[in-house]
């Protein structure tokens, strides 16, 4: 008999998935320069990123308080590893989907693995990160999805899926500080590179499957 794969075995909990989509409404072309599926590099304690995403990830830090807070308690979680890797945005109209997929071991780890778009603005990158790495918070905070949506705090989509306002909210709070760096902070050091686009984001999907493993 074949053995159970450990990975299958490992998880015992569940496993919660996150989906969002971009859509823009101006064209944008642009071609990636760096090889998504490098391997991941260690930007934190716990938190390793896609190397075309190191550099982006540093601005993010530099540029928004906002981000530095939810990174700082993602460290203190010293049981969650998030692993960020880099996927090819889809084409010219829709930018592609950020994904988070989580795995909650029996043990207590908690696993989040976040696919990223490349390339993006770095507007675009603030809000897909802030957004996401909100949902991971969630988790580690345990929201009950589904009795936040009889707030009105969560919100189910047509095909099962949620969307939290607390994620949006906190993902464009993420992308304004990027775009406009707290005062104080010297001009010179970390420019933002110019964002063009990020009004017309529409973030559009967004799937959270629970699933009973
Ligand atoms: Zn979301």
């Amino acid at each position: 008999m074949t053995p159970q794969p450990l990975s299958r075995a490992l998880v015992r909990a569940h496993v919660v998935r996150f989906v969002s989509t971009l859509s823009l409404l101006a064209l944008v072309s642009a071609t990636a320069t760096a090889a998504p599926h490098a391997e991941p590099i260690a930007v934190t304690s716990n938190i390793r990123v896609a190397p075309v995403l190191a550099p982006v990830f540093d601005e993010l830090v530099q540029a928004s308080a906002t981000f530095r807070e939810q990174c700082d308690r993602i460290a203190r979680a010293s049981y969650v590893r998030v692993i960020v890797s880099a996927v090819m945005a889809q084409s010219t109209i829709s930018r592609g989907s950020a994904r988070t997929t989580m795995r909650r071991y029996a043990a207590g780890a908690l696993i989040a693995t976040v696919e990223i778009p490349v390339p993006l603005t770095m507007g675009e990158y603030a809000e897909f990160f802030g957004h996401e790495f909100e949902h991971i918070l969630e988790q580690i905070d345990r929201v009950n999805l589904e009795q936040q949506t009889t707030t009105g705090a969560a919100q189910r989509l047509a095909d099962g899926s949620f969307e939290t306002r607390r994620a949006r909210r906190v993902g464009q709070a993420i992308a304004i500080e990027t775009e406009r760096p707290a005062a104080g902070r010297p001009a010179s050091e970390h420019a933002v590179p110019p964002v063009g686009t990020s009004g017309a984001l529409r973030q559009d999907a967004h799937v959270t499957a629970l699933k009973r493993q």
